[in-house]
């Protein structure tokens, strides 16, 4: 049965914000403001840019050697997961003063449900968004970007539409202005795959693909494209939902330590420690990176890194082990002393996802994967860090004095 727009149409904000990584290292350090600055030294790619440094023509993913040669006046900093995750949370909060049903979406992104509460707050729905704007502004020194929308697709249309520090409402009768002028591939949920199959049916924009008919949408597209078709014309589908199971989509693990070392043994056996430890942490989430990196950081603040996209994703140590010890000698030099090491898994799915087709559905479930579950119960039974791997041993015996930090990065995934 065909849905139709209900008279008096839901109001879904989705907040965004802006560069946040960025935008909370100016926060953190407001000299930084107006300079080309970008994050993900740590990492050896740019993970997020001041809209000075995009302005140069940087993006997203740049390899942070080559920024060095090409633009030497970019200020490049190592992520800070700890202060994202403690802004993220500040600004969610802001937004839970006006809203009760808040779903956090991603770090930087939630969205909220504002539908009827413009008259116990007695502020129109524009009101109400330029608020929560204005606080996290002058609270939290940090620039976002809202949108409005009847549903939550088309809310997340609306915060795209003017970035940086944009509010933008999308009501029922302007939707088509606004989706002849989206081009398909920016909607949410429409992949790369999806939009050059509907670009062959000449479906270009979000309004070309609004337009087709319902059965031409059930005949050639599944679900989850349907619930996209029904979003953009209006029709809300997809719920706020405040229990969402939050998880993360990247976990760290630095040390810091002194004095300063080029003992490769030892450095070595760090990043086993850090592997063994950030993969306990993702197991207790049930999830499995698909990217890993690792750094070392020279005495002198140097980072050198590398990352490696995982074949098959796993979140046992050993074969990651295996992997580091094979990349080792590309960041490691004999004569460099180092005063910390690090690694990072990225791109975390859940379990399930990694057993099933998006990755050809070849993986077979290693065999560590049923040890380390014993292991993981075991330590719940008598603490933490009863078991660790042999080559991790070499961490333990060499006295250094440092300190350890975890970092976790909240996120979402998408339906
Ligand atoms: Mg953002």
């Amino acid at each position: 049965m065909k849905k139709t727009i209900p008279k008096r149409p839901r109001v879904i904000l989705h907040m965004d914000g802006d560069a946040f990584f960025v935008g909370v290292e100016i926060a953190k350090n407001p000299k930084l403001l107006g300079l080309p600055v970008v994050t993900g030294e740590e990492r050896g790619i740019v993970t997020a840019l001041s809209y000075e440094a995009k302005a140069m023509g940087i993006t997203r993913g740049f390899p942070i050697f080559k920024l060095k040669k090409e633009f030497p006046k970019v200020l490049i900093l190592p992520g800070d997961y700890k202060s994202y995750e403690e802004y993220s949370t500040k600004m969610f909060d802001i937004v839970r003063r006006y809203a009760d049903e808040v779903e956090e979406y991603s770090i930087d992104e939630c969205f909220a449900e504002l539908t009827g509460l413009d008259k116990p707050l007695k502020m129109s729905y524009r009101e109400i968004a330029e608020r929560i704007k204005l606080e996290i502004n002058n609270e939290l020194k940090l620039s976002i970007s809202i949108g409005l929308g009847p549903t939550k697709c088309l809310s997340k249309v609306a915060s795209k539409w003017e970035k940086p520090d944009g509010l933008t409402v999308i009501e029922i009768p302007s939707i088509k202005d606004f989706l002849s002028k989206t081009p398909i591939e920016k909607i949410w949920g429409i992949g790369r795959r999806t939009s050059e199959f509907l670009k062959l049916w000449k479906i270009n924009t979000a309004g070309e693909f609004a337009d087709k008919s319902l059965p031409w949408i059930k005949g050639n597209l599944s679900k989850p494209y349907q619930v996209i078709w029904y979003e953009l014309n209006g029709v809300s589908i997809l719920k706020v939902d405040p229990e969402r199971k939050t998880t993360y989509s990247s976990v760290q693990k630095t040390r810091t330590f002194y004095p300063p070392t080029n003992d490769s043994v030892f450095l070595l056996s760090q990043i086993s420690k850090h592997l063994e430890e950030a993969c306990r942490k993702v197991r207790h989430y049930n999830l499995v990176p698909k990217k890993i990196s690792f750094f070392l950081k020279s005495q002198e603040f140097r980072y050198y890194s590398f990352e490696v996209v995982l074949e098959a994703p796993t979140n046992t140590p050993e074969g990651l082990i295996v992997l580091a010890r094979k990349y080792f000698n590309n960041i490691y030099r004999k004569n460099t002393f180092y005063r910390a090491t690090g690694v990072s898994l990225y791109e975390l799915v859940p379990e399930e996802v990694k057993q099933g087709d998006l990755f050809g559905g070849m993986i077979t479930t290693n065999k560590f994967e049923t040890i380390h579950k014993q292991i993981d119960s075991l330590e719940k039974k008598f603490g933490k860090r009863v078991i660790h791997l042999a080559s991790s041993h070499n961490a333990k015996k060499i006295k250094t004095k440092g300190s350890d930090s975890e970092d976790l990065n909240r996120d979402l995934l998408f339906l």
